[in-house]
């Protein structure tokens, strides 16, 4: 048995996930959403000064702006879209029917217009270019929600539906890369507060097919994307547990961002995987929080 699947396993045993039958797709006990919220104070305590506005989206969203994001371009096999039936009676019966017979009934659901959420800062650009131009001192948004990614896998790091923290950050070019660094700098000092060794490597998003190898190395090349890894599965690779993304103007073009004079604004985004990083301290730690170090206890509970 390999130490990703035995990682699974003890926290089925533990209680600590809940197996739901699908691979990616786990109950959570009160424990472990406990270290989560933890976590998020944390978050708070580090960034809450700097007066982000927080606004809380749901897991969906209008499909409108998931298809304007262009997110069917770069990862068509994450997305997810909601479906349901919209039919009459007879539409009705012939669902039940196929149901009984055990064949595909999914066929004849038909596309609501929500998508499921794939990264918590999705709905935010649209909702703030509608508000009109950005104060030249910047916009800053905290955000947080589950996303979807389809991705099963028996890794208990990679989820099909997980939740993320989020700031976003919109302004002048050099605004929005000082708080790119500022959130490098604190990751880092946040998680040596939580006894977790870290690296912060170059990245680059998982771009769908052939043309997606040149967007990958494209974002590369111009230092686009950093992820913060911590070993949880396996030292030799550690697991992307925050990143922190640089989008030049291309959202600010996209969604019509633009600040008070005029200029198309700058975005980036840093984000917190909150179930990995609640995965990372039970396996440096252990399942037991109780036995955990005092410093790290200290740093999440105070
Ligand atoms: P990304 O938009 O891919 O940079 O994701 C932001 C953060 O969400 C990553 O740094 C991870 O910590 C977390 N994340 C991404 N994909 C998954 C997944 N499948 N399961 C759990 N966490 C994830
Ligand atoms: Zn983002």
């Amino acid at each position: 048995m390999d130490m990703q699947v035995s990682l699974l396993d003890r926290l089925f045993d533990s209680g600590l996930l809940i197996e739901t039958g699908v691979d990616g797709l786990y109950g959570r006990s009160g424990q472990f959403e406990d270290v989560i919220a933890a976590f998020e104070r944390m978050i708070d305590r580090f960034g809450g000064a700097d007066g982000a506005e927080a606004i809380r989206f749901p897991p969906g969203m209008a499909m409108s702006y998931f298809e304007k994001s262009g997110y069917m371009k770069s990862f068509p096999q994450l997305a997810g879209t909601v479906h349901s039936f919209c039919g009459n009676d007879h539409d009705h019966m012939g669902l039940l029917s196929c149901m009984e017979e055990g064949k595909d009934w999914t066929k004849e659901q038909k596309a609501t217009n929500i998508a499921l959420t794939p990264a918590a800062c999705y709905p935010l650009y649209p909702t703030v270019a509608k508000r009109g131009p950005i104060a030249m001192t910047g916009g800053l948004y905290d955000l947080q929600s589950y996303c979807f990614r389809h991705e099963p896998s028996r890794e208990p790091t990679r989820q099909q539906m997980f939740r993320m923290r989020e700031y976003v950050c919109m302004g002048t070019e050099h605004h929005v890369t000082e708080f790119r660094q500022k959130w490098m700098d604190r990751g880092v000092q946040m998680m040596e507060e939580l006894g977790l060794k870290v690296e912060i490597d170059i990245a680059n998003d998982p771009f769908f097919g052939r043309a997606g190898r040149l967007l990958a190395n494209n974002q590369r090349d111009q230092n686009l994307k950093f992820e913060l890894l911590i070993p949880v599965n396996s030292n030799a690779n550690p697991t992307a547990c925050m990143s922190f993304n640089y989008h030049q103007d291309a959202f600010g073009t996209k969604w019509g961002l633009n600040l008070e004079d005029g200029s198309v604004a700058h975005t980036a985004c840093v984000g917190f995987g909150l179930e990995r990083i609640a995965l990372a301290l039970f396996a440096h730690h252990g399942l037991d929080v109780k036995v955990w170090p005092d410093a790290v206890r200290t740093a999440l509970w105070g």
